[in-house]
């Protein structure tokens, strides 16, 4: 296979893609969630790799498939309600809720999800273009998330504005779209559809001028000042519930069955931060999630350190980008407060925003770059893993990062 090197691109049930470890088959659970059953169902017929990640959209995905061996997959997902048939609704099936949320951001969400599947307007929407659900009781995520976000408890409606490229803070605009009226899945599909009259080819709505959205839309633009969200980890015991991160977002299937199990007749709420929420007995969860090697602990190392696929998963990739951050981690690299990203190649797929540092693979060695994206400015190119991770040591003693 020839590597290549495709923005924009995303799998999808009816679309798998390949990668360098075989097909990439991702499944967008409705709300975000999967029942203890959906994830044996899936665990015993995913005919891969035995590998499986966490997107930064809250959906799963499954590696290393054989081409024949997708269609039975696909089929048990349909039936099973994960997802659908029609191909061209799938891909743009992209509707997050947050997790834990209650009934209330389900209906939304199902709402938004019958309104594109109803419309094929919407199949002109680029394959990155995502709706949220907040509020309703659910763990806070980024407003930058989605494309498009309805936040039920301030009863608002939240799109990325226009940023620069280089820039990491996309600035929000709010507006109060009259909430209690539709529950505002009709206005994020309003938005949805002024997006298209105004922007193509753009990819995502962080890329077009927002109050031109919005006077499309017939909506009034207003200040946000929604504060950012800390991702959860661990014991959350207001909400009767643990967060268990992935390291370095991936888990194998065999573990993610065990977790299933913990769970028990709990659902496993999936999360934009490559984590797990579950309600439950949290000693029991906390102390199981330990043992199958997850993150429960919000100082974790490896949470301050971001990695893609990287070799051999994928063929852009020239470094062994996970097996270099569990090293970094291990060796206690990034300090509290910082980021390190590992990137494959300057695509930078798993982290799309700015970091401390990122290491990106350039012919089997990394560049490292400061405060930028994986496709930034080098400070210094050529550098093996060892190297690098001496040259980020002296940086943060001499205080540069
Ligand atoms: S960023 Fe990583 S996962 Fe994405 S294409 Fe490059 S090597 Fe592959």
């Amino acid at each position: 296979m020839t590597a290549t090197l495709v923005k924009g691109w995303c799998p999808s049930l009816g679309t798998p893609m390949e990668s360098g470890d075989g097909w990439i088959v991702r499944v967008k659970p409705p709300g975000s969630r999967l029942s203890a059953g959906d994830v044996r169902a899936l665990a015993g017929a995913a005919a891969g790799n035995g590998l499986v990640d966490l997107t930064g959209r809250s959906n799963i995905q499954f590696r290393g498939f054989r081409r024949e061996a997708i269609a039975d997959f696909a089929s048990l997902v349909v039936a099973r309600g994960l997802g659908v048939a029609a191909v061209a609704v799938e891909q743009i099936r992209s509707v997050m809720v947050a997790p834990l949320a209650g009934e209330r951001a389900l209906s939304v969400a199902k709402a938004i999800e019958a309104g594109l599947a109803a419309d094929p307007v919407f199949q002109a929407l680029p394959p990155k273009f995502g709706f949220a659900v907040t509020g309703d009781g659910g763990l806070p995520i980024a407003l930058d998330t989605a494309d498009v976000t309805v936040d039920l408890d301030s009863n608002t409606i939240v799109i990325p504005a226009k940023a620069g490229i280089h820039s990491g803070a996309a600035r929000d605009v709010t507006m109060d779209p009259g909430l209690r009226r539709d529950d505002g899945s009709e206005v994020a599909l309003r938005l949805a559809r002024a997006f298209l009259r105004e922007a193509p080819p753009a990819r995502r709505m962080r890329q077009v001028d927002a109050n031109r959205v919005f006077a499309f839309a017939g909506l009034e633009p207003a200040p946000n000042d929604t504060k950012r969200a800390i991702p959860a980890i661990g014991a959350l015991p207001d909400h009767g519930a643990v967060v268990v991160g992935l390291p370095f977002g991936q888990i194998t299937v065999r573990d993610l069955a065990r977790l299933a199990d913990l769970a028990g007749d709990s659902m496993l709420h999936l999360c934009p931060w490559r984590a797990i929420a579950i309600r439950g007995d949290v000693p029991a969860l906390i102390e199981g999630a330990r043992r199958l090697g997850l993150v429960t602990d919000a100082a974790d190392p490896r949470l301050r350190i971001v990695a893609c696929t990287g070799k051999p998963g994928c063929p852009n990739g020239s470094v062994p980008t996970r097996a270099d951050a569990a090293w970094a981690a291990h060796m206690d690299l990034v300090p509290a407060g910082a980021t390190l990203h590992l990137s494959g190649c300057p695509k930078g797929c798993a982290h799309p925003n700015p970091a401390t540092a990122v290491l990106t693979g350039r012919g089997g060695l990394y560049d490292l770059i400061l405060g930028g994206r994986a496709d930034g400015a080098p400070l210094a190119t050529g550098l093996s893993m060892e190297e690098a991770g001496d040259l980020l040591t002296s940086l943060l003693e001499s205080r540069v990062l």
